[in-house]
């Protein structure tokens, strides 16, 4: 549910309706909009016909109950932007955020090289798997705790902001201490306890989408971190399934970002590695995602890819940054953008 002000609404109006609606036990969010005030009702609101009455306090313009079923996540329900401040980089604002890095962190050489070069490129977030969601069991699983360990070293070292995956609700305290942003990944987007343990953490949560997902069904993963109060959800566009991988991994889903941004406030970024699956395709789609509004891109890099332990063939060598820097410059700035 939402109040709207009327845009002539003093200050002490918006304060006596938001007390109102904390006397009966909902929490409130604000969003000041050029002409009006708007104050979100937060929380199980269906059937409460007592918030009604909110209609009639002073400076009420009208009282709207959200009819989308990924309500906290809806535009209605918050038509300004959704800015996610992680540690002072802002996604969501002017700037296209990007993230590069390896797939999996695999060694403190490995990690570092790659770090140098994101850093030198001017990027402020290093991407790494220390726990990896593998379709094979004998695949490589990751460095664990080490893995977590050589990230923190990393930020350390170059400043970066340290974007890794949570894959259970066991892991999801220790990656918390370490990591800046919690990564949920495709095959986890419907573990919905999972999400609810990383939304207590109240830190910033990257939420990719499934590769079977609908977008709805995305909005509505996103609805269940909202809804436990943490407001700092990231959606990750990563390529859905399709009939043909021949050629490509997955579809890069470019109208969702589109969607995305119509439908809700939160920041939408895209992967255009796991959405291709080729190296040579990444940057040209990662651009194509900035064209399309995307607040930025998540991409995998590794100093070597031909020994990569996962992921190799649609990670871009190191000693590229600095060119995908370059190119992914030009469209930001063809859209208006700062990178
Ligand atoms: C990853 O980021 O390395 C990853 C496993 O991504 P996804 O969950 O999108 O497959
Ligand atoms: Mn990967």
């Amino acid at each position: 549910m939402i109040v709207v002000m009327r845009p002539d609404a003093g200050p002490e109006q918006v304060e006596a309706v938001e007390a109102r609606v904390r006397e009966l036990g909902y929490r409130t969010a604000l969003t000041a909009g050029e002409l009006q005030k708007i104050v979100a009702v937060r929380g199980d609101t269906a059937g409460d016909v007592r918030l009604d009455g909110l209609g009639d306090l002073q400076g009420v313009e009208r009282v709207l109950r959200v009819q989308k079923a990924y309500k906290e996540a809806s535009r209605e329900f918050h038509p300004a932007d959704t800015v996610v401040d992680v540690g002072g980089v802002e996604v969501g604002g002017p700037r296209v955020v990007m993230m590069v890095g390896p797939c999996a962190v695999e060694s403190r050489e490995q990690l570092l090289e790659t770090a140098d070069a994101v850093s030198a490129a001017g990027f402020p977030i290093l991407r790494g798997g220390a726990f990896k969601p593998r379709t094979s069991p004998y695949s490589f699983q990751g460095l664990f705790i080490e893995g977590l360990r050589l990230l923190a070293e990393a930020r350390e070292r170059t400043g970066l902001k340290i974007v890794t995956e949570v894959m259970s609700e066991a892991d999801v305290q220790v990656v918390a201490d370490y990591a800046d942003i919690l990564q949920i990944g495709a095959r986890t987007m419907h573990t919905f306890r999972l999400l609810e343990r990383v939304a207590e953490t109240g830190k910033p949560v990257l939420l990719k989408r499934g590769f079977h997902a609908t977008i709805k069904e995305w909005l509505l993963a996103a609805e269940y971190i909202l809804k436990i109060g943490n407001p700092n959800v990231i959606l990750c566009e990563r390529g859905i399934r399709s009939f043909d991988d021949e050629f490509s991994r997955n579809v890069l889903d470019l109208t969702a970002i589109q969607v995305v941004k119509r439908e809700s406030h939160l920041p939408v970024i895209a992967d255009p590695s796991h959405g291709t699956g080729v190296r040579d395709y990444v940057i040209p789609m990662g651009r194509a995602a900035i064209a399309a509004g995307a607040d930025g891109l998540i991409i995998e890099s590794h100093p070597n890819p031909a020994e990569a332990l996962s992921d190799g063939p649609q990670s871009i060598p190191a000693a590229e940054i600095g060119q995908l820097a370059d190119e992914v410059a030009a469209v930001t700035a063809a859209v208006g953008r700062t990178m």
